[in-house]
């Protein structure tokens, strides 16, 4: 008995210390909305150590206070398809409100490389996928120089595997799984010497390694053979067959004109149970490397019916002839084009389809890199209405956490608003946010993002870059995690 009443004179003591605590920063007073939960409302957060302490409506005390009256607090937003990863990149995603890129459509060559530059020198977090075109490459005999991600044209490209070949693809992907790859990055499209064994070898070793395939399919052409018909089912049927999980990338170049029907494709494979998912940018036009295999003879069939004057290329705006492409087509120079292959039209029933998450195949050039997020919350939130503001947050946050988290058990702290999440947040005006990158002008930052944080950490303060601070943090695959814990246990 005198226990049990010292311990309750312990706990009305102790009561007033726990609610006087400090936080390292408190957001205080903004509409709270976290999708997963439905919350919406306004809440004050008490961050501490980089995590998401406390939510509540009493008023919190912190070292830092941000008042954030009448601004949205959501989860960060997580671009699953960012190949721009230096610092101008960085910021520009920072300010439409990103606070993780992965380069998961093809994948750094080199994974232990890539997350060993970025560590300590990151403003947001960051990760990839194994790369099949950089293992291809490598074991062609024709492996990547530093800084590209994709291969030119060529043997290694254009030649079918034999079996001792693709047993080396096989070998380097799994010891590139092990450095930290959060995935398989499969560009089709730009290896389409890659027989359709090969695709289904790759996957079952994802199913093997139980990681996802992030797929950028073989063609996006109208006409059979070879339509993004074909090319969906392709990949549907590979996962299918080896039980890997599936992620198609931009379903709105992939599949064009034709993506509403990929979109009832992936329904119907979904409800027949598969673990297929897809993904999308709010721009008509695409861009890639006018030198890699993409552009093949055949090319403007596949690319939807286009031709030489629908490739622009950045910043001059240079519209291209024959003469001009086939220069620049076997020049070793990985010169960038834009693609200009998409109506609006198309992109107004991609963009607020329940199943499309947002992700921006962002790369410096492209309007996208800066743009995507904001244009979202602008265009179809805002002036169209065709989206609640929940449901973008959905498609920015909890959905690609989600697929992350067939990666890496770290996703399940991400993408949500709540206690014990991370403090990875974005505090918005919903009324004036949007993209200010245009075709011209492809680095022009967002506005409308008044505080970033990343880990805890401010990375945009009252609309601005912070100057060197880089909290971001590698998020690495489940092997590596794995290796990391039979390390650590004696
Ligand atoms: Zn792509």
């Amino acid at each position: 008995m005198r226990k049990l009443i010292f311990f309750l004179f312990f706990l009305v003591l102790s009561t007033p210390i726990v609610s006087a605590q400090q936080y390292d920063l408190v957001l205080e007073g903004g509409r709270v909305m976290d999708p997963e939960t439905g919350l919406d409302a306004v809440r004050n957060i008490g961050i501490r150590d980089g995590k998401i302490v406390r939510i509540s409506s009493e008023a919190l005390s912190g070292r830092r206070v941000i008042h954030a009256t009448g601004l949205v607090v959501a989860p960060g937003f997580i671009d699953l398809h960012q190949h721009g990863q230096e610092m101008e990149s960085q910021r520009v995603k920072a300010l439409d409100g990103v606070t993780t890129a992965l380069e998961l459509e093809i994948g750094a060559p080199d994974v232990a490389q890539f997350l060993k530059t970025k560590e300590g020198h990151s403003l947001i977090h960051y990760g990839t996928s194994a790369s099949h075109a950089a293992a291809r490459a490598l074991v062609f005999g024709a492996p990547l120089l530093p800084g590209e991600i994709l291969p030119k044209s060529g043997p290694a490209t254009d030649q079918p595997a034999t079996p001792e070949q693709i047993m080396r693809i096989e070998q380097r992907l799994r010891s590139e799984l092990d450095a930290g790859g959060l995935a398989l990055g499969m560009g089709i499209q730009y290896t389409p010497g890659a027989t359709r064994l090969e695709v289904i070898d790759m996957f079952r070793l994802a199913a093997e390694r139980r990681v996802p395939v992030y797929t950028h399919v073989r063609s996006s052409s109208r006409v059979d053979p070879g339509s993004s018909i074909e090319s969906v089912s392709e990949v549907i049927a590979a996962s299918a067959i080896s039980g890997a999980s599936l992620h198609i990338v931009h379903i709105n170049s992939s599949c064009l004109r034709d993506a509403p029907e990929c979109l009832s494709m992936v329904e119907g494979a979904r409800s027949r149970g598969l673990d297929v998912t897809i993904e999308a940018y709010p721009y008509i036009a695409g861009m890639t490397y006018i030198n890699s295999a993409l552009f093949n003879p055949g090319w403007q069939e596949k690319e939807g019916g286009i031709s030489y004057g629908d490739l622009v290329l950045p910043n001059t705006g240079e519209h291209l002839t024959r003469e001009r492409f086939d220069e620049l087509h076997n020049s070793s120079n990985p010169q960038t084009v834009l693609v200009f292959a998409n109506t609006q039209e198309v992109l107004d029933k991609v963009i607020p389809h329940p199943l499309v998450m947002i992700a921006s195949d962002g790369f410096q050039g492209h309007p996208r890199n800066a743009g995507t997020y904001s244009r979202v919350l602008a265009q179809y939130v805002r002036e169209k209405g065709t989206i609640t503001l929940m449901d973008a947050l959905r498609k920015m946050s909890l959905m690609p956490a989600e697929m992350l988290e067939r990666s890496t058990p770290v996703a399940r702290q991400k993408g949500r608003l709540q206690e014990g999440a991370d403090a990875d947040i974005v505090v918005f005006d919903a009324a004036t946010i949007s993209d200010h990158a245009t075709f011209e002008k492809p680095m022009e930052p967002s506005v409308g993002v008044h505080y970033l944080l990343v880990a805890g950490t401010v990375v945009v303060n009252e609309g601005k870059i912070v100057p060197d601070v880089f909290p971001g943090r590698a998020l690495p695959g489940r092997a590596a995690l794995h290796d990391e814990r039979s390390l650590r246990s004696p």
